[in-house]
């Protein structure tokens, strides 16, 4: 597991003066990302203050050497997928050079800094891009209290499947509808049929929702038959980021059983532009929350000391919406949520195992979503379905407006944050998508 090391220290420094003080992507986050200028074509980055710091760029001007260098030029393409397929070494390689370069008190600042305009580009004056070519999407259902409040509706005394606590439930998504923020969502038709309805009838979704997920990006990944073991698994974790899975309750209702989720859930997917690294995580890793007495053990497979040591995360989420009703009076987006990643009932290194355990085979740039994440309490509510139970229940906003599900022009907006006394905070940035 990533060591906490300099490139942590409180007391650093950027000579970007927009990355200091603000607890979104100081010197010590440096998340990579997919980005173009202005007229450029797409490349990798790295967001610091309301900065991108262009690798190809840097590359071009003899910034890096060794493992670094290789690590700089496997990210300096369109997608992140070669990086990915390096592991942690070159990774933090990449980060500690980085943390260097872009340091105040950074030995070469006098040679780098005359630099900026080449190496800097104004993040507001940037496209993101998927930060990698995404050939699979894995769901899984690890927010325990998501997967409680929706089996609640099948049998109120026996909300969780009798395999939930063995098995980290997923399902295979749709990898040709991820899209980065700022894509707009087209609402989905599909086949609905109310339990009133005689027959299904075929139109738009009449109960479109978000859920607030945890995106994990995948690195070197495994052979084919060759499972990836417990112990080894986090090392499979190239970074963190948030993914809405957009949900159309209507079609998932009726298109379900017995097969799971497909049309319902297959039309869109939205990521956060930027993926924070396990390096930039080390401070917030805690232990997984010990199961509720009565839970069993998970098997030996799936069970590994260290992994329930530090394998967890602390990452707080929020999900906010923005209305028309709420813009057109300058309001600001209203939240809807707030729960944390330790509301999950596995580790992301077992939803690793797990998916693997059979023999399927991972590769670099593979994208899992958690699971809806949301707390025990309905202010922790993940997604919509959970908030308003199926319709029953509006939410008010300050404009005035009611929401069961969304409407048309609403914008969902996903943010996280890491907050450590001692340690500098550190953001996600944004997953961001309006609803046309
Ligand atoms: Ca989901």
């Amino acid at each position: 597991m990533a060591a906490i090391d300099e490139t942590h220290d409180i007391r650093r420094h950027s000579w970007v003066a927009s990355a200091n003080g603000q607890s979104e992507f100081p010197i010590q986050n440096l998340p990579l990302g997919v980005f173009s200028p202005a007229g450029g074509p797409p490349r990798g980055g790295i967001a610091i203050g309301d900065m991108i710091f262009d690798i190809a760029a840097a590359l071009e001007a003899g910034l890096f050497a060794g493992e670094a260098r290789s690590a700089a030029e496997a990210a300096a393409g369109a997608a992140l997928n070669p990086l990915m397929a390096l592991g942690a070494g070159p990774r933090a390689a990449l980060r500690k050079r980085v943390s260097a370069l872009l340091a105040a008190d950074g030995a070469e600042r006098t040679r780098i800094e005359p630099l900026a305009g080449r190496l800097l580009h104004r993040a507001a004056e940037c496209t993101m891009q998927l930060p990698a070519a995404v050939q699979e999407f894995t769901d899984f259902f690890a927010g325990i209290h998501h997967a409680r409040n929706g089996g609640r509706r099948r049998d109120p005394n026996n909300p969780l499947n009798p395999n939930y606590k063995y098995v980290p439930v997923a399902y295979h998504s749709r990898a040709s509808s991820v899209r980065p923020s700022d894509v707009p969502v087209r609402r989905p038709c599909g086949q609905r049929k109310r339990p009133e309805d005689p027959a299904p009838s075929y139109g738009p979704c009449r109960k479109l929702d978000y859920e607030l997920e945890l995106a994990v990006w995948i690195g070197p990944g495994n052979a084919q038959g060759e499972p990836i073991a417990i112990a080894g698994a986090a090392d499979h974790i190239f970074g963190l980021g948030l993914v809405n899975d957009w949900s159309a309750r209507d079609v998932q209702q009726w298109e379900s059983q017995p097969l799971g989720p497909f049309l319902g859930k297959n039309f869109a997917s939205t990521v956060s532009p930027w993926i924070v690294t396990p390096e930039a995580l080390a401070p917030f890793r805690v232990a997984q929350p010990p199961r509720p007495e009565g839970d069993p053990r998970p098997l030996p497979h799936l069970w590994d000391e260290a992994d329930q040591r530090e394998g967890a995360f602390d990452i707080a989420l929020e999900a906010f919406i923005s209305t028309e009703g709420l813009r057109a009076k300058g309001l600001p987006p209203h939240r809807m949520s707030a729960s944390n990643t330790t509301d999950l009932y596995w580790t992301l290194a077992q939803l690793v195992a797990h998916h693997t355990s059979g023999g399927c085979n991972l590769r670099p740039g593979d994208l899992f979503g958690t699971g809806t994440i949301s707390g025990p309490t309905r202010e922790g509510y993940g997604s919509l379905m959970e908030l308003s139970e199926d319709g029953a229940r509006a939410t008010t906003l300050a404009s005035g407006e009611t929401r069961t599900f969304l409407e048309d022009g609403d914008e969902v907006i996903f943010r996280a944050h890491c907050h450590r006394p001692g340690f500098a905070a550190i953001g996600f940035g944004e997953c961001r998508a309006r609803l046309i």
